[in-house]
């Protein structure tokens, strides 16, 4: 490999990991050599100044180094939730995982909080309205899903932590984008590895080499 080639490679190309380990032997195009003290400095400011900001990466790094394997990310999530003073819980489901949801918020429940929560049909507004192709409408009528909404009904009702519980790809984009409140997923849709969309990579050399196919589709 040439080293012009290299200085097109990120941390997506990495294989040492050298930022996490600490030991300092960083590859040539790597991304924390090539920031400056002051791009650094500034990143540090934002966490000990910011104060939303600080409440947020205290409360995650206290999740992950206190309960490190100890806790399922159910747990983790109430633990984020009490660390950041949320009481209120907002849940937005897609509508086929709605029996996980029930229990999520009986789980949440259970141990105080309070929840609020809104599917992806909410408001049952047919796909055609918003002229999605007929080709991609499996039914007479059926209803878009409706992230927007969604994020705009838990923002109304002042939810403080906002969870997402299998929403589409890029429907959960949107979600991110319009929640007031700070958003965790605990459900990531994967419809063929039940959700659980790691799987596809784990096996990217076995069963789904399709993926590594540059002709796919
Ligand atoms: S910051 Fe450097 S060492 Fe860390 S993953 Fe990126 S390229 Fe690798």
């Amino acid at each position: 490999m040439k080293s012009k080639d290299k200085l097109n490679f990120t941390c997506a190309d990495c294989g040492t990991g050298s930022c996490s380990k600490g030991d300092g032997h960083f590859p040539e195009f790597c991304l924390t050599t090539q920031l400056t003290e002051e791009e650094i400095a500034d990143i540090v400011e934002l966490y000990n100044k910011n104060e939303e900001v600080r409440k947020l990466a205290i409360a995650g790094a206290e999740v992950e180094g206190g309960f490190y394997g100890k806790y399922t990310r159910v747990e983790e999530i109430m633990e984020f939730a009490r660390r950041i003073d949320a009481r209120k819980i907002g849940i937005a489901t897609c509508s086929g995982l709605l029996n996980e949801s029930r229990i999520f918020a009986r789980i949440l429940k259970v141990h105080g909080f309070e929840v609020f929560g809104v599917a992806c049909k909410v408001a049952a507004i047919p796909k055609t309205e918003i002229h999605i192709g007929s080709e991609y409408i499996r039914r007479d009528g059926e209803p878009l899903c409706n992230p927007v909404l969604q994020a705009k009904l838990l923002n109304r009702n002042e939810t403080e932590l906002n969870v997402v519980v299998g929403l589409c790809v890029g429907h959960d984009s949107l979600f991110y984008k319009y929640s007031q409140a700070p958003v965790t997923t605990l459900v990531t849709k994967d419809r063929l590895t039940g959700h659980n969309p790691v799987a596809a990579l784990y096996t990217a050399q076995s069963y789904y080499t399709r993926l590594l196919d540059g002709n796919w589709q």
